[in-house]
């Protein structure tokens, strides 16, 4: 039976505003105490801050940062990487993943990804340590962690320090502990379109250990660890005040936020294949999994489009004004500033598989009933064509 096509509605990727509607107020009052403060730079708002997070996670040290990019580049300064060394990280992530790496003068090695999470693939881990191998840089992409277990093992094994880049993985869990708590460190970003968003860019490092909390917040303050007295050579990575009372106001709706994502997901899957709709094997589209053990958070809502159609799934959608994106078009070993480390096509088949395949979709948590019906309908005819 054709189902009754849904009313067309538009549905853009991401709608901060309606967030902002149930907030305004509150985060007024919030960031109208900062104005009234003048006190702009640390103290305790940031403090109050940081120990929320320190306990949202279950880790002892949270440290704020200037964005999420600066928490990895921290967090890699904290263990002295630098010329000479190697950091392995996931070819098919954000750009800082790898940038961090090179703006400290070390070589990022990468470890192609698991399919069908698009995470670190840790049976491909062992191949790319190297004897300079310095830290281990797991990326928890969209939302669901990596497979950590193995991960952990090897590094364990090699005594490598691990930092998790969970800058789009706040509230994920894996085996029942948050990302953040799972490696050394954990890194961060508040960058608006992350399931926790300020109003501006923000970062925080985790970890568990003293010294290592010690050094970070000596190194947001260009190295500084008494007024003027510089031990290390730092920079300045401070989150701002204004930031931190935002995104504490936004912390206790974190994890109904998330709640929203999945439900959204799972929905709009549920309806496609109502309609009808062909999956991946089938020749259609692919819904992300959740893996065992997993509690995904649905950052983003990546799925994977067969028979090379993605460019025209774009189009079509685009016409619909349904919103959205590619995460990522091009693996950083192909990025023309990293072909002096020699990258080539063909290096890491599945990142570069995952870079023509993969296209996210609208899941932000208000999303309403009919943008979801109408987003599920329209992928499902695509797929059946
Ligand atoms: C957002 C993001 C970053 C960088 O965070 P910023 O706050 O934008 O600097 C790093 N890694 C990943 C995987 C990200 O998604």
């Amino acid at each position: 039976m054709e189902p009754t096509m849904p009313l067309a509605v538009p549905v853009p990727l991401l709608d901060l505003k309606k967030q902002y509607a149930t907030l305004r107020d509150e985060i007024r009052a919030a960031t109208d105490e900062v104005f009234e403060s003048q006190g702009f730079i640390l103290g305790p708002k940031v403090e109050a801050f940081e120990k929320a997070i320190a306990e949202y996670v279950g880790v002892k040290h949270a440290v704020g940062m200037s964005s999420g990019t600066d928490a990895q580049l921290a967090a890699m300064m904290a263990l002295g990487i630098g010329p000479g060394d190697d950091v392995v990280t996931s070819p098919y992530t954000f750009f800082a993943s790898a940038g961090a790496v090179v703006r400290l003068g070390a070589r990022p090695v990468f470890c192609d990804i698991d399919p069908a999470t698009c995470n670190v693939d840790p049976e491909k881990l062992a191949k790319a340590i190297t004897p300079r191998t310095k830290a281990i840089q797991p990326v928890h992409l969209y939302g669901q962690c990596a497979d950590m277990d193995p991960i952990l093992a090897v590094a364990k094994e090699k005594g490598i320090p691990v930092i998790e880049d969970a800058c789009q993985s706040l509230g994920a869990a894996y085996k029942g502990k948050k990302a953040g708590a799972l490696g050394d460190f954990g890194a961060f970003s508040f960058f608006p379109s992350k399931n926790l968003g300020g109003f501006g860019d923000g970062g925080m490092v985790t970890t568990n250990d003293d010294g290592y909390a010690t050094t970070l917040r000596a190194l947001r303050m260009h190295g500084e660890t008494s007024r003027y007295h510089h031990r290390l050579v730092g920079g300045n990575f401070r989150l701002d005040a204004l930031q931190a009372v935002v995104l504490h106001v936004k912390l206790p709706h974190l994890d109904s936020w998330a709640e929203g994502r999945r439900q959204n997901a799972a929905e709009i899957e549920r309806r496609f294949l109502e309609h009808g709709g062909r999956t991946f094997e089938e020749g259609g589209i692919g819904f992300p999994r959740e893996a065992p053990g997993m509690y995904h958070v649905y950052n983003q809502f990546v799925v994977r489009v067969a028979r090379g159609r993605r460019e025209e799934l774009k189009e079509r959608l685009t016409g619909l004004k349904i919103g959205h994106a590619v995460y990522y078009p091009v693996p950083l070993h192909l990025q023309e500033c990293f072909a002096g480390l020699g990258g080539k096509s063909g290096d890491y088949p599945e990142a570069e598989r995952a870079a023509m395949e993969t296209l996210a979709l609208p899941v932000f948590p208000e999303l309403t009933g009919s943008q979801k019906a109408f987003v599920a309908y329209h992928l499902a005819q695509f797929s059946r064509e």
